[in-house]
């Protein structure tokens, strides 16, 4: 299959819409990251997400809409706290978990009964959707266990030759996966944080929680609350050492770890920090006091050290707050967690 990649406009968009509409895999941006959308209603479609990406059966899909009267006809019941989530932050990168109906094929809840919503706010994807005439689901368009792709040519770096067309929005704005509450009972909880701070949560709905598996592996046995937790998503393919403690601490355990390695070292570090290591190759995630510029910048660094062939990377943690605890939770499965307190 041709890979199609075309600049994100009224004709490009109407001709993603009609892939959709015929029961094809279209990849689009969004605000967090590029998604790989199928109509939801139609399981066959969806099959095709999973085979494109190489996900695991077991790993449900979020459901995308344009409008919120399109919600009745997803979910049994939208509580109290959901809908004050819903005013403050939608559209936006928040995914909502909700009871699910049963029109919603089991190939996009992987058999759950509860179904994750979104309401993204980019353009593009809200015209897809509308001109879609139906819900989209959609993962991100990366291969399952690689970075998530922030760019239209990260997609078709993964995707060249599995789907029709890649919709090119520019670089997306948040640059990490939607955060993803579970508010079905009572209290939100972060299942997933990004761009909708758990402080955010807490001053709309008055009280969150954090799952505590965001910043821990899952131990052997235990049950995820998200199946997506299970997996070692983020990926890159270097071994990533995660480092967290006081600045000066951090820098010389990082330098005296990679003046040790073997070729193929790289860190990974806040900006003002870059120039203490030196000639040591080094990469900024962005200013400390502004978490922002690391979420958008991770991937496409995870990625681009991947295609540089750095075979260890020795990174600076962030401050786990705002966005910050997204950026960590991120870098922490891409180091499978393996963080070292100095
Ligand atoms: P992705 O679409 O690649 O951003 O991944 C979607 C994330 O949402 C995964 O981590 C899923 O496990 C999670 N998710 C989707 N639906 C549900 C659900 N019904 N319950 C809990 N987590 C979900
Ligand atoms: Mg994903």
């Amino acid at each position: 299959m041709e890979t199609q990649m075309v600049k994100a406009d009224a004709q490009s968009v109407a001709q993603a819409a009609a892939y959709i509409r015929a029961g094809e895999v279209v990849a689009f941006p969004t605000e967090t990251v590029y998604g790989l959308g199928a109509d939801a209603l139609n399981a066959q479609a969806v099959h095709r997400i999973f085979e494109a990406k190489g996900r695991p059966a077991d790993n449900p899909l979020i459901v995308h809409i344009a409008a919120l009267d399109q919600l009745d006809a997803l979910v049994t019941d939208v509580p109290e706290a959901a809908w004050r989530l819903i005013e403050a932050f939608w559209p936006g990168p928040m995914t909502l978990i909700l009871p699910k109906r049963d029109g919603i094929p089991d190939v996009v809840s992987a058999g759950l009964s509860t179904v994750g919503i979104r309401f993204p706010s980019h353009p593009v994807a809200q015209e897809l959707i509308r001109r879609s005439g139906c819900p989209i689901a959609a993962p991100s368009a990366n291969r399952s266990g690689r970075p998530s792709p922030t760019r239209a040519s990260h997609v078709l770096e993964d995707m060249q030759g599995r789907i029709p067309m890649i919709l090119d929005g520019g670089p997306c704005a948040v640059g990490l996966e939607s955060s993803v509450i579970d508010v079905t009972g009572g209290t939100p909880v972060v299942l997933r944080p990004g761009g909708v701070t758990p402080e955010m949560i807490e001053r709309a709905a008055g009280g969150v929680r954090v799952d505590e598996h965001v910043m821990k592996p899952l131990e052997e046995g235990e049950t995820a609350r998200s199946p997506g937790m299970k997996y070692r998503h983020y990926a890159p393919r270097a071994e990533m050492t995660i480092f967290t403690g006081a600045p000066d601490a951090v820098a010389r355990a990082i330098c005296s770890r990679y003046d040790a390695a073997p070729r193929g070292a790289a860190i990974l570090a806040l900006s003002e920090h870059v120039a203490g290591y030196g000639a040591r190759r080094v990469f900024s995630l962005g200013s400390l006091s502004h978490a922002q510029e690391a979420a958008g910048a991770l991937f496409d660094l995870l990625r681009e050290m991947d295609a540089l062939g750095v075979e260890r990377i020795y990174a600076e943690a962030l401050d786990p707050h705002g966005i910050g605890l997204a950026v960590m939770n991120r870098m922490g499965r891409a180091a499978g967690f393996h963080i070292i307190e100095v």
